[in-house]
């Protein structure tokens, strides 16, 4: 998805409005990319429907590409599919800890159920600065004990085994009434495939344990077969969430987008890694920006959109389009670039530019900066009617005194000026269409 999107911001460079005709191309290519990356064919096609929705007619804010305008709709897409954003909504930062005293792992062999179990306990331990018991109730597969044992070892997290034992719920009842902790994570047996005796085995030691969470364990690489695997556990086990594991080995999301859009449960924590700290909360946002590899571009519109509130942009544009755009408009708006941060942060943020060498940037922001000095030292007058700098006899004392007073001599601003007007004409042309050969006159 992230390719798609840098192909994207070409497409919509310079436009500035997006168009149900111009993101028609760029929303194949979404489509294309979410396919691709092995996301749920309906959750894949609302997702486009609502990007659709939200980005045709938008009007593009001053300082931001419409190709970030468009991520930032994406954006909010994806994030709204895995579950919104906790960051938004206290009472759903709460939700996403882990409460109670039992928690139940459970999933396919080979998901990272017995890894997560010890990733969860040292989470416990460190981040909550709880007491937490591991319990090895997985009796099908020989080893599994001795590698939970070890692993507990590591995190000096107690582990309650019993050994030659093959009575799964026998050892979790005894397990989760061991005195002495106060949070016990039961790792269970895994089959190949989803079967009876599966399903029979965690529905009794569900019954047995009453766990405040059952957590299914699912391996990221599996792509959108982990959200049908998921609600069919669901259906049976009560699911309070999900552990999505392996995501290190798989950028795409094709299960972390598809799993609570087609089971409804949430994904509540990700694992990253093998070693036992690679255990993180999951947020949807931070997932969506991973997904989309565009950095901070969202913060970068947000900023933006702060900055310039709708009706500075909505005036700066008709002007812009009428052919009236000022020096005064465009100190504006490179204020606004500047005011978002450092010239190279703000430039390194926007798709495009993060491959740019520093002496470019620092070369456009000497311009910029060059770009001010000069207009500040323009009259009140000659910032509104850009028409006085028109070059011709009578504006080369203006511009020699517009030079001089910002330090500079007559060529720059010279060589200023005429950018401006070819930018202006520009504008004005493209927005009365082809055909058009002179922009309107500004009243005077
Ligand atoms: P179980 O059969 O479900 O208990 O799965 P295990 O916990 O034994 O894990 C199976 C394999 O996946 C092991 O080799 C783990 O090291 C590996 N694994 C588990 N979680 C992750 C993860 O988040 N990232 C990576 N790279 N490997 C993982
Ligand atoms: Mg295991």
């Amino acid at each position: 998805l992230s390719e798609a999107m840098s192909d994207i911001s070409q497409t919509l460079s310079g436009k500035q409005r997006l168009t149900e005709k111009n993101i028609a191309k760029a929303l194949k290519d979404v489509k294309r990319a979410l396919i691709d990356a092995d996301v749920n064919l309906q959750v894949t096609n609302g997702l486009v429907k609502r990007v659709r929705g939200k980005a045709v007619g938008t009007q593009v804010v001053a300082g931001v590409e419409p190709a970030q305008q468009f991520a930032k709709a994406m954006y909010d897409e994806l994030v709204e599919v895995m579950g919104g954003d906790p960051g938004a909504d206290e009472a759903m930062q709460t939700r996403f800890e882990l409460e109670g005293k039992v928690i139940l792992l459970c999933g396919l062999q080979g998901a990272g159920k017995t890894t997560a179990a010890a990733k969860l306990a040292n989470y416990l331990k460190v981040e909550e600065k709880r007491e937490p018991l591991l319990i090895a109730a997985d009796v099908f597969r020989p080893a599994a004990a001795d590698q939970l044992r070890i692993l507990g070892s590591q995190i000096g997290v107690d582990v309650y085994v019993e050994d030659n034992c093959t009575d799964a719920v026998g050892i979790a009842t005894r397990g989760v009434s061991t005195a002495g902790y106060d949070v016990y994570v039961v790792d269970t047996a895994g089959r190949q495939v989803v079967d009876d005796a599966l399903m029979t085995e965690l529905v009794d030691i569900r019954k047995a344990v009453s766990p405040d969470e059952t957590l299914l364990v699912l391996d990221a690489m599996t792509g959108q077969d982990a959200a049908s695997l998921c609600a069919r556990f669901d259906s049976t086990c009560d699911l309070t969430g999900a552990v999505l594991t392996k995501l290190d080995g798989d950028s795409r999301g094709g299960a972390a987008l598809s799993v609570r859009a087609v089971s409804g449960v949430p994904i509540k924590f990700v694992g990253v890694g093998e070693k036992l700290a690679d255990l993180e909360p999951f947020y949807p946002a931070r997932m969506a920006s991973r997904i989309l590899g565009m950095g901070d571009v969202v913060s970068l519109v947000e900023k933006a959109q702060k900055k310039v509130s709708d009706a500075d942009a909505k005036a700066q544009m008709e002007r812009m389009t009428a052919g009236q755009f000022t020096f005064e408009d465009y100190l504006a708006q490179t204020e606004t670039l500047a005011s978002m941060g450092n010239f190279a942060g703000v430039a390194k943020m926007m798709p495009g530019f993060s491959g740019i060498d520093a002496s470019k940037i620092d070369a456009a922001e000497l311009k910029a900066k060059r770009a001010k000095a000069l207009i500040q030292s323009m009259t009140p007058k000659e910032r509104r009617l850009p028409d006085l700098l028109i070059r011709d006899k009578t504006s080369i004392s203006r511009m020699t005194r517009i030079g001089k007073g910002a330090g500079f001599d007559l060529r720059a601003a010279q060589t200023f000026i005429a950018e401006f007007q070819a930018m202006r004409t520009m504008m004005a042309r493209m927005a009365a269409g082809p055909g058009a050969s002179s922009p309107t006159k500004p009243p005077s």
